[in-house]
Parts: structure tokens; sequence; C-alpha cells
């Protein structure tokens, strides 16, 4: 009775360990995720940048960004770019110049 108390508890413990992903991406330290915030990564700073510095081609791959063009109200999509403001150069400078 009492061995199979410990028996089972050792298979849930490992369980739990098991199905537990939340470890740094960098060391592997374990992470604690504080509930409603964004999942972390890195257990520090210094883990998440070390981990970009050896990683650089993931920065410099290009990725999609989405926007609504300030100009006519549409949705557009840049690649590598999270600073647009417009689908096109026509719609810059209406919006712009109000030509
Ligand atoms: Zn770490
Ligand atoms: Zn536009």
């Amino acid at each position: 009775m009492a061995r199979d108390t410990v028996k089972s508890f050792c298979i849930r413990n490992k369980v739990y360990v098991d199905s537990r992903d939340d470890v740094c991406k960098y060391c592997g330290k374990p992470l604690v995720q504080k509930e409603k915030r964004k999942r972390k990564l890195f257990c520090s700073n210094e883990c998440r940048l070390d981990w970009w510095h050896e990683h650089p081609e993931r920065l410099s791959r290009k990725a999609t960004y989405s926007f609504v063009c300030a100009g006519c109200g549409k949705p557009f999509t840049a690649y590598g770019n999270d600073h647009r403001k417009y689908c096109t150069h026509q719609c810059y400078i209406r919006d712009r110049f109000g030509g």
C-alpha cells in the first residue's frame, strides 16, 4: 500500500517533469512562467541576447509584417520592414501632400 503510493507519486512526478518544456532555450534552466504573461523563452536577458548572437540567421530571415495602409486604408504586407505605413508610394504621396 505504502509502496504503491510512492510509485504513483514517482509516475506523477515523472510525467510532470517530462511534460514541462518551459526551460531556457539557451542554457536549459527551468523557467517560471507567469500566468497571463507572454511565455518566456529565456531565463534572462543575457541568455536571450547570447542565443540571438549565436543564431544571427534567425534575425536576418525576412519576416512578413501586416499593416493597414494609412493612405487608402487597405490591408497590405511588407517583407522585412516593420515601419511601413503605406501600401504604395502613391498612397504616401497622396496622404502626405494631399495630391
Ligand atoms: Zn538561460
Ligand atoms: Zn494604400
